[in-house]
């Protein structure tokens, strides 16, 4: 199978990330900076309804990366995120699409959730945590980065995506969906992650 983190020419590398998630691949374009094209499974011809059933967050990645690398033969990555709150021993974690309901991605539902179960705790802290799986001439490799934070009593802001109205990254006054893109992806799991990621490809 060829490597099909395709070197078209010198400048532009073509990147299959595993998402139809437009929040994220917008993340991603944006951290990864112009000298990298990221496509999306719709980009590649990719409809599936891929499993996310691993009880981790690197099992999810893993999962989702070798769905595509083996269906659609693309060398490619894919990420999963788990919102960890202490004061729920790590919940809702690596169920954190579906915390709420398990047709999942209820973001309102989920943050009315969270914000239930975090009624009177005075321990707010939690983190994000992402998991990078990238599946490359057919060896794997993983990249994780977290942020530190706390769970607000109630939403500010309305950028971003999912949990980001309710969490505050330490040291900051704001929440995630207060910021502006750049400033969260700065700090950011993914942000971290990925500029893991592409530092790797770029030793490569
Ligand atoms: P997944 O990685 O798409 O499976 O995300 C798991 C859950 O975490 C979903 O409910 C997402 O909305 C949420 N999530 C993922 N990344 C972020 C983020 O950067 N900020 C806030 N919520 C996120």
């Amino acid at each position: 199978m060829p490597f099909r983190l395709i070197l078209s020419n010198a400048m532009e590398k073509k990147l299959v990330f595993a998402t139809n998630n437009q929040h994220k691949l917008q993340e991603l374009r944006q951290i990864a900076g112009e000298g990298y094209e990221i496509l999306s499974l719709a980009d590649i011809g990719c409809h599936d309804d891929i499993p996310e059933t691993a009880d981790t967050l690197e099992g999810n990645a893993l999962m989702k990366a070798r769905w595509v690398n083996e269906r659609y033969g693309y060398d490619c990555f894919a990420d999963d995120t788990g919102l960890e709150v202490a004061a729920l021993d790590g919940a809702p974690g690596v169920r954190s699409a579906r915390y709420a309901s398990e047709t999942g991605h209820d973001s309102a539902a989920n943050m009315a959730l969270l914000l239930e179960n975090m009624r009177g705790k005075t321990d707010r802290s939690a983190r994000f945590r992402t998991v990078i799986a990238l599946i490359k001439g057919g060896e794997t490799h993983c990249f994780e980065g977290e942020v530190k934070g706390e769970i607000l009593e109630a939403p500010a802001g309305c950028s971003g995506f999912g949990y980001d109205p309710v969490f505050r990254p330490e040291g900051w006054s704001i929440t995630f969906a207060e910021a502006t893109p750049d400033q969260k992806n700065e700090v950011s799991h993914r942000g971290r992650a990925v500029r893991k990621l592409l530092e790797f490809l770029k030793s490569e």
